[in-house]
């Protein structure tokens, strides 16, 4: 049975879906600014993991994962680098598409773009300030928090009541705090925020659409809730994102979607993985401690051995990134790979244990304990459900050796180039020792096999 921790009502629970013959899970997926780091590739990874138990347990699942390609960020990088947006938007949506897809990630069913949902938009926010849940000021428009109850610590979870801190248990005291230092000029409260915002001047013509509210462009949180509903309907069963979204996106999220149809009551179960931190603090853009999946992958560290590594903490703890860390994804692939290569090339069915460690709130840890401990025939249908093992083992090792043998076989060409012979003799002698067979080709370019 699966089961997980809900952070709506803190509390791991058995999972009852709304409709088992089509589990729908909505995501929220990258700001399109910038190529992505491992803490954005951890949320890919981890719930493409839940993609495949939720596909391996129901017959059908529809997956949404979003693309935010409106956003300050966006205009921002764009202008800075003096292309238009369209140009980068795309040009980043392509560099996620490749490093995920290095990273063994599926795509979702549907990958829904912000700018191609301002109707949806428009309509919740047509609603809001149809009954009373947003106002307009200067250009903006808001979503009255006032307008809703707000949730007090007394009150616990509240799963089906709607109250505006539900999802964070932030009470009312909480948000002006938080906001207290400055409080722009067009919120009647400063817990309001923006559904709606004015052009400025200058900006890129494709960051501006029309609104029956004037020229502009949507408020981040509301386009979730637009793509949500359009793909998988007022109700679904699963969101997810990053521990960070919670506040203010998810909320917000959840206070737009509810005001706006109050017969809905949006995501059932909110799922939330940790944080991936270098020295305990959190991987950003901003803090400057990231690095990209495109800069391992160049540094030859392989998309399945990265993937491996950022599922190695149970999803929703911290995840500390550090060299040993991918050297101990590297040596236990390295283990399998080699205990399916020695010859058992029957294929079983995997212990129950490995899916009950999955369906207890996707525990990775307790998964890959019962893979160490599992028979060598059930490890790739077990590898499947992660998306790891995959690879023919030959080509896993054969991939490994690549590099090395390219630049050996580089080095034997510069020394033929010199007329270096002995030196060229010697690096054949070489890989031939390692059994790498070095074959010269009329135009001048060398092949190679393993003996
Ligand atoms: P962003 O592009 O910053 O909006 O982030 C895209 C997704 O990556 C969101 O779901 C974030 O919560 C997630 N994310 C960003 N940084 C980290 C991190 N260090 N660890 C885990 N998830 C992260
Ligand atoms: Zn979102």
């Amino acid at each position: 049975m699966l089961q997980f921790y809900n952070t709506l009502t803190r509390k791991k629970e058995p999972f009852a879906p709304l409709d088992a013959a089509n589990i729908r899970m909505y995501v929220c997926g990258p700001t399109v600014y910038d190529r992505p780091h491992l803490g954005n590739a951890r949320s890919v990874v981890v719930y493409d993991v839940l993609y495949r138990l939720l596909r391996h347990l129901y017959p059908k699942v529809t997956y949404v994962r979003n693309i935010t390609d409106v956003d300050d960020k966006i205009n921002a990088r764009a202008k800075e680098r003096g292309i238009s947006i369209r140009a980068l938007t795309e040009e980043v949506t392509r560099q996620f598409h490749d490093d995920m897809g290095a990273l063994g990630c599926l795509l979702p069913t549907v990958e829904p773009r912000a700018t191609e949902h301002m109707v949806e938009m428009h309509a919740i926010i047509g609603k809001l300030m149809q009954n009373g849940h947003a106002y307009a000021k200067d250009g903006h428009v808001l979503f009255d928090v006032a307008s809703v109850p707000h949730y007090k610590a007394s009150m616990g979870n509240t799963v089906d009541h709607f109250v505006y801190g539900m999802l964070s248990h932030r009470v009312q005291d909480d948000l002006v705090a938080g906001a207290r230092v400055e409080v722009e000029s067009y919120k009647k409260n400063p817990g309001d925020f923006v559904l709606w915002k004015p052009a400025g001047n200058g900006d890129d013509a494709s960051s501006v659409f029309d609104s029956p509210w004037g020229k502009g462009r949507p408020g981040w949180h509301i386009e979730c809730s637009a793509m949500s509903s359009k793909h998988l309907g007022p109700d679904f069963d699963i969101h997810g994102g990053g521990a960070d979204l919670m506040f203010p996106h998810h909320e917000n999220e959840i206070a737009q979607s509810r005001a706006a149809d109050p017969a809905s009551h949006f995501a059932r179960y909110w799922v939330h993985n940790g944080f991936l931190t270098v020295n305990g603090e959190k991987m950003s853009k901003s803090l400057g401690n990231f690095v990209t999946v495109k800069d391992l992958l160049d540094k030859g560290v392989k998309g399945e051995v990265i993937r491996f590594a950022l599922l190695s903490a149970k999803y929703n703890e911290p995840l500390d990134w550090n060299e040993k860390l991918v050297q101990d994804a590297k040596l236990t692939l390295d283990k399998w790979y080699r205990i399916q290569d020695s010859g058992f090339g029957i294929q079983g069915e995997f212990p129950e244990a490995f899916l009950e460690a999955l369906c207890d709130d996707l525990n990775l840890p307790k998964a890959f304990s019962v893979m160490h401990a599992a028979k060598p025939e059930t490890l790739k249908a077990m590898g499947a459900l992660l998306g790891i093992l995959q690879q023919e083992p030959q080509s896993w090792f054969k991939g490994e050796a690549s590099d090395d043998v390219q630049s050996q076989i580089d080095a034997r060409m510069a020394a033929k180039q010199a007329k270096n012979w002995p030196e060229a003799d010697r690096i054949r002698k070489e890989l031939s020792a390692q059994g790498i067979l070095l074959e010269d080709r009329p135009d001048g370019t060398t092949d190679w096999r393993r003996a």
